[in-house]
């Protein structure tokens, strides 16, 4: 890929900031068009990060002076932006399940061609992804589904774990995650605790931050995570590798400490074609940020995405069936 690729993220809140800050540091791709839930910034020679460092959290990226502008509909904004952008990335909430995937739809609708990537998790959200296939090869557009750590990075690492074996038999991934504060990452921490006992994904949308944060202090900061619907295990049924019910994901999430309680981990547990039985095991670096591990590997998977759209190849695929390509 020899030309600078113009890229937009929909999200301003914890990934999409971290996601421009690593931008900052690719020659490859630009960040020229990024959107809250009250406006957007376009620029396009480029926008650094540094634009936040003016913008609290919680204050739109709509009151930047000099590229921003304040909308009721960014994601309309964005998509007249239209040819000036080659590339997208979500890193928008995800609740109900169907709000990114009906995102995606608008582009389709209006006809936009280009490659997209999302860090969705759920795999009642990824099923309704994979229904989209025939509006988006209609459209043009080239998207990786699930292409965030888990699923997407671990279940990339599991399918290619899975190549020392002619059964595989199981698969787990474990994750840790440390962030000093939620507030950072308030729809990846709902999300969370949509899984927990007692919960669903209405009940964690409809809470208050206070109630969040008082869930959070009943539980010392930490939600452990058991079983969890995590879409690693329709990916790896879709690529072939192992029927969705031998894929467990669990893990701990701790919101007080940016230090990961647990290494992050996959394992995979098979059969060989000579008879053996053993486990392959994935572990990242305990120093790598859940930033760092979801946003490296969406840009990967979207650098993927535009080798796709370049070969003709439209519609929508999943982080088990591809490798993500690497972004200089
Ligand atoms: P966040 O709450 O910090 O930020 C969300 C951003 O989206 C905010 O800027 C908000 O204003 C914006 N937004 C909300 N509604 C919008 C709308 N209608 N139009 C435009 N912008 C809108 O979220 P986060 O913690 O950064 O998480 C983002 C997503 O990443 C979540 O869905 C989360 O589940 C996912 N995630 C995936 C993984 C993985 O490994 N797959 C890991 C972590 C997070």
């Amino acid at each position: 890929m020899s030309s600078v690729k113009n890229i937009a993220i929909l999200g301003a809140g914890g990934l999409g900031r971290a996601a421009a800050q690593l931008l900052d540091q690719k020659e490859e791709f630009r960040l020229v068009a990024i959107c809250d839930h009250e406006g957007y910034a376009y620029c396009p020679a480029g926008l650094s990060s540094r634009i936040f460092d003016d913008i609290p959290v919680m204050t739109t990226v709509g009151t930047l002076s000099e590229f921003g502008a304040r909308s009721d509909d960014p994601i309309g904004e964005i998509i007249e932006l239209g040819a000036a952008i080659d590339g997208i990335f979500l890193a928008l909430p995800n609740l109900p399940s169907e709000f990114i995937p009906s995102i995606v739809k608008r582009f389709a609708d209006a006809g936009w061609s280009g490659a997209m990537t999302d860090a969705l998790k759920r795999t009642s959200a990824v099923k309704l992804m994979m229904e989209l296939d025939g509006d988006l090869k209609a459209s043009g557009i080239s998207y990786v589904t699930g292409a965030g750590c888990t699923p997407g990075l671990l279940s990339a690492a599991a399918a290619l774990a899975a190549q020392s074996f002619v059964e595989v038999t199981d698969v787990e991934i474990y994750f840790g995650v440390g962030i000093a504060n939620w507030e950072s990452y308030r729809a990846t921490i709902r999300e969370d605790i949509a899984h927990m006992d007692g919960f669903d994904v209405a009940k964690a949308k409809a809470m208050t931050n206070d109630e969040v944060a008082a869930e959070l202090d009943r539980r010392g900061g930490k939600l452990e995570l058991v079983d969890m619907e995590h879409a690693d295990d329709i990916m790896l049924e879709l690529a072939g590798v192992v029927d969705a019910s031998k894929v467990r994901v669990g893990g701990i999430v701790d919101t007080w400490n940016a230090k990961k309680p647990v290494s992050t981990r996959v394992t995979v547990t098979g059969r060989t074609f000579d008879g053996a039985t053993s486990t392959n095991t994935f572990t990242l670096g305990d120093e790598t940020s859940m930033a760092a591990n979801v946003n490296g590997t969406a840009f990967g998977y979207l650098k993927t995405a535009m080798w796709l759209g370049g070969l003709g190849a439209g519609g929508v695929f999943t982080a088990a069936d591809l490798m993500p390509r690497f972004v200089k």
